[in-house]
C-alpha cells in the first residue's frame, strides 16, 4: 500500500500508484472470496534424503488460480495476506488441507508420512497458535509427530523471545520445526542454539552457484557443519542438476529439494511418486548413523 506520510508522502501519490492500490485492494477482496469459495490448492514437493535418495517428507505449497488473472505466486498473495491478516485464514486452511490430505495418504498405507507447512511471522506470533494446531491436529486425526512446521530465519527474528515460546510449545507436542531461507536473515548464533530447531535449510540463493562460486561453497560447508553442531539435520533448497546434488553429498548435506528431483505439483501427479508403506520400509536401507 502506499503510505500517506503526511504533506510529503502527497506529493508522491501519482496515478500508478494510485493503479497499484486499487490493484491490491480489489486482490484482496478477491482472496477473501478464494478462501471461501475454496479456490486455493497445495501443491507438494518431496524433501529427498541424500544419501538413500528416498522421499523422506514433502512441503506444501500454496496455489491460487485466479479466476481472471490466472495464475498468483504466493510471493505475491502472501505479503498481502499478511498486510490485510487474511493469512490467518489462509494459514488455516492450508493447514488442515495438509493435514487432510497427508491423512489420506497414510491410510492408503503411502510412505513417507511427514508434510511440512510454511508458517507465516504473522500466525506464528498470534498468542493462540499453538493452540490452533493442536486444535486442527485433534480435528483431522494427524499424529503431531507427522508435521513440520517451517518458519522462515527473518520471522523468527521479529520478535524472537515470543516465536521461542511458540516454537517450544509446537515441540513440546511432537511437531518438527524448520528454519526456512537459512541465510538470508540476520540470526545471531546465540539465538540459533536456542531455537528447539530440526531441520535447518539453506536458501537456494546459496545453492545455485555452489560449484562455481568458491565463496558461495565455503558459505554452505560452512552452514552444514553450523546445523550439524546444533544436532539439526541440513536441507538444500533449489538443487536443480545432477552435479549439485553430487557436491552436496560430498560436502555432507543431509537432504535436498528442488526441481532436479521435482517440481512441487498436484495432489494427484505428487502420489504417483509416493511408495507403499511396505515396500518403502523394505528397500530401505539400514539406518547407519552417517559420520558427521
Ligand atoms: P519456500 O518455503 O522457501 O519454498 C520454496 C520455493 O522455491 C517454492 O516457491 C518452490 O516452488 C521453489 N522451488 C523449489 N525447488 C526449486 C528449484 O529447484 N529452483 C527454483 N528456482 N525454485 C524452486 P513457491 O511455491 O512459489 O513459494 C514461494 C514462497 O512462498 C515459499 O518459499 C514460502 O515462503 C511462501 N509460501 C508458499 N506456500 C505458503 C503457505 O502455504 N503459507 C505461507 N505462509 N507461505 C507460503
Ligand atoms: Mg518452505
Ligand atoms: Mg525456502
Ligand atoms: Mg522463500
Amino acid at each position: 500500500y502506499c503510505k500517506m506520510n503526511g504533506r510529503h508522502g502527497l506529493l508522491f501519490y501519482t496515478d500508478q500508484m494510485n493503479e497499484y492500490y486499487n490493484d491490491l485492494v480489489s486482490l484482496e477482496g478477491d482472496l477473501r472470496e478464494a478462501i471461501s469459495k475454496n479456490e486455493l490448492e497445495l501443491y507438494y514437493q518431496p524433501k529427498v534424503d541424500i544419501i538413500s535418495g528416498q522421499i523422506s517428507g514433502m512441503e506444501a505449497l500454496v496455489r491460487w488460480h485466479h479466476y481472471e488473472k490466472g495464475f498468483i505466486p504466493p510471493n505475491k498473495f502472501i505479503p498481502l495476506a499478511e498486510e490485510t491478516g487474511l493469512i490467518v485464514q489462509v494459514g488455516e486452511w492450508v493447514l488442515k488441507e495438509a493435514c487432510r490430505q497427508n491423512e489420506e495418504w497414510m491410510s492408503l498405507g503411502y510412505a513417507p508420512e511427514r508434510v511440512a507447512v510454511n508458517v507465516s511471522a504473522v500466525e506464528l506470533q498470534r498468542h493462540d497458535f499453538s493452540a490452533r494446531v493442536k486444535r486442527i491436529l485433534e480435528e483431522t486425526g494427524m499424529p503431531p509427530q507427522h508435521l513440520e512446521i517451517e518458519i522462515t530465519e527473518n520471522s523468527i527474528m521479529q520478535n524472537t523471545e515470543e516465536c521461542i515460546k511458540t516454537m517450544q510449545e509446537l515441540k513440546a507436542m511432537g511437531i518438527s520445526l524448520s528454519i526456512d531461507d537459512f541465510g538470508t536473515g540476520y540470526s545471531s548464533l546465540g539465538y540459533l542454539r536456542k531455537f528447539p530447531i530440526n531441520f535447518l535449510k539453506i536458501d537456494q540463493s546459496f545453492i545455485k552457484d555452489v560449484e562455481t562460486d568458491p565463496s558461495d561453497a565455503e558459505i554452505v560447508k560452512a552452514m552444514i557443519q553450523l546445523g550439524h553442531t546444533f544436532q539439526m539435520e541440513v536441507v538444500a533448497e533449489g538443487v536443480e542438476t545432477a552435479s549439485i546434488l553430487e557436491f552436496l553429498e560430498e560436502i555432507g548435506c543431509d537432504l535436498y529439494q528442488g526441481y532436479h528431483y521435482s517440481r512441487p505439483l498436484p495432489p494427484h501427479e505428487f502420489e504417483k511418486m509416493l511408495m507403499p508403506k511396505r515396500r518403502y520400509e523394505v528397500s530401505a536401507p539400514a539406518s547407519v548413523p552417517s559420520p558427521k
